[in-house]
């Protein structure tokens, strides 16, 4: 059966509270301040950073954010039992809260729900971090080797996992849908993800409000809401007997 593969940006996850930060018109990009709290070398560098870093970790949209229909429609696909792949840049977890099984989705850009040290490179949940910053630590260190901690999302400056980056342009080349959902498709590897795929004999359908450069090259654009739009477009490739038949690949 044909492989969907959904890449997923800011835009799925609005509907749930979420602003875009990282996006090129995203929060961080418009404020040269709070983009210095998410670059690689000014945390590592400046304590003040790190302190302020943690603040808006603590206070975070993420923590009382819920799935909406979009994350639901791409789960419930998954259950259908059509083969799903989801390449995300969202760091939020959303997808999976929402029922999509880990092993389904690639996290461009790491996670938001969980610390990396930057040293031993140690992982652990954020909520124990954040129970630290709680009871008072201003930049709680990693309590395996002593190291500066981070959130487990690529900061600038930081390179993408390259086992993440090679699994994703793996899927890109084997899918036969690729939809683009939330994304501008400006910044990498995103845009080369949807190229890789077209050149591939995938099609492509852009879930988008504004326009990408990709575009013209979609089989098909919807730029209707994705809460509304999203879970109609996925339910043509859904497996269960009881809906339509899916397209053959
Ligand atoms: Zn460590």
């Amino acid at each position: 059966m044909a492989l969907v593969a959904i890449l997923s940006g800011a835009g799925i996850s609005t509907d749930s509270g979420i602003p875009d930060y990282r996006g090129p018109q995203g929060l961080w990009r418009k404020d040269p301040e709070a983009e210095k709290l998410v670059t690689y070398d000014f945390y590592m560098a400046d304590p003040e950073i790190r302190r302020r870093s943690w603040q808006m970790r603590r206070t975070s949209a993420t923590w009382g954010a819920e799935p909406n229909a979009a994350h639901r429609a791409v789960a419930e696909l998954e259950r259908s039992g059509t083969p799903v792949r989801v390449l995300t840049q969202n760091v939020d977890g959303l997808h999976q809260l929402a029922g999509l099984p880990s092993r389904k989705v690639l996290e461009l850009h790491g996670t938001a729900r969980e610390t990396a040290c930057t040293r031993c490179h140690a992982r652990a949940p954020m909520a124990e971090a954040l129970v630290r910053v709680e009871a008072g630590e201003t930049d709680p260190p990693c309590t395996v080797c002593g190291g500066i901690l981070k959130s487990a999302t690529v900061m600038f400056g930081e390179r993408l996992d390259p086992m993440v980056l090679s699994e994703a342009m793996a899927i890109a080349k084997a899918c036969e849908v690729f939809v683009a959902v939330g994304t501008t498709l400006q910044v990498q590897p995103a845009a080369s993800l949807a190229g890789i795929a077209t050149e591939h004999g995938a099609r492509l359908i852009v879930v988008n409000a504004e326009p990408t450069p990709y575009d013209e090259l979609a089989e098909e654009i919807v730029r209707e809401p994705i809460g509304t739009a999203l879970p109609v477009l996925l339910k043509r490739f859904a497996a269960s007997p009881d809906t339509d038949t899916p397209t053959p690949g």
